[in-house]
């Protein structure tokens, strides 16, 4: 669904990303871990056009998309959860998920999506006329996945969702992760500092370390890896 074929990225003089490649398919989910700084970030906004790519190709089921502007490319289907959540704060929770709709062509069925992301995320329902700038760290980052969600995005990319949340939050928003993966077959590529939780949740993971990738396989065996273990679960 989507390929990375030797990408470099530059901020300026400064490299940040050294002929990454990287494949995903169709329903997986596939994580990218890393320390900070590592380049994860860069990644997914060189996917999203934000920082484009001086050398390289990206294509979304086939076609090439590392020239196009960013509002071509949620169009396509992508859609970015940035990290730190960045949701409108002075807008209520359904003004929000309103702004999630704004590229979509497709107008017809909005209050059903809304009813389903309520459905993913109770509270949000409960709290639909709070402005997004009073609700709880965690409760923020279940409205940038919602209101991601409401572009109908084919491949959701997600950035450190678990950042500053308490255990039992990641672990509840981790789990609506894989629902929204299985329900309604959306792909998801995620980047996490939170590697042990990342890959218990991914089908494959990619290590990040200096821009380079340095290991790719199934998250079951980066889980198992010594070198993984040691770098990335504290093990
Ligand atoms: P984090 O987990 O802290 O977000 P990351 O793995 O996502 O880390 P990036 O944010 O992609 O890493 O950063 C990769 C490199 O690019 C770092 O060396 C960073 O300092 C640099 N960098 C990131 N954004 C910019 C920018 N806007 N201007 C200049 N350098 C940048």
């Amino acid at each position: 669904m989507l390929e990375l074929r030797n990408i470099d990225t530059y901020y300026g003089n400064i490299q940040a990303l050294k002929s990454v490649s990287i494949d995903v398919e169709e329903g997986e989910i596939v994580t990218l871990i890393g320390a900070n700084g590592a380049g994860k970030s860069t990644t997914l906004m060189t996917i999203c056009g934000v920082t484009p790519a001086r050398n390289g190709e990206i294509y979304f089921k086939g076609t090439p998309i590392h020239a196009m502007k960013t509002d071509k490319i949620v169009t396509l289907g992508i859609c970015q959860v940035p990290e730190g959540r960045r949701i409108f704060p002075g807008m209520s929770v359904l003004e929000n998920l309103e702004m999630g709709t704004f590229l979509r062509r497709d107008k017809s069925d909005i209050q059903k999506d809304i009813e389903y992301v309520f459905d993913l995320f109770p509270i949000l329902a409960q709290r639909r006329n709070q402005a997004g700038g009073t609700l709880s760290g965690g409760e923020q980052q279940m409205l940038a996945i919602s209101r991601a969600l409401m572009a109908r995005p084919r491949l959701l990319l997600l950035d450190e969702p678990s950042l500053g949340l308490a255990p039992l939050i990641i672990k509840q928003i981790f789990e609506i992760v894989k629902k929204i993966n299985e329900e309604s077959n959306t792909t998801i590529f995620l980047v996490e500092q939170n590697a042990n939780q990342a890959l218990k949740l991914a089908d494959r993971g990619y290590v990040m370390e200096n821009g380079h990738i340095t290991l790719a396989d199934s998250a079951e065996n980066l889980l198992n890896d010594e070198a993984v273990k040691k770098a990335y679960l504290g093990l």
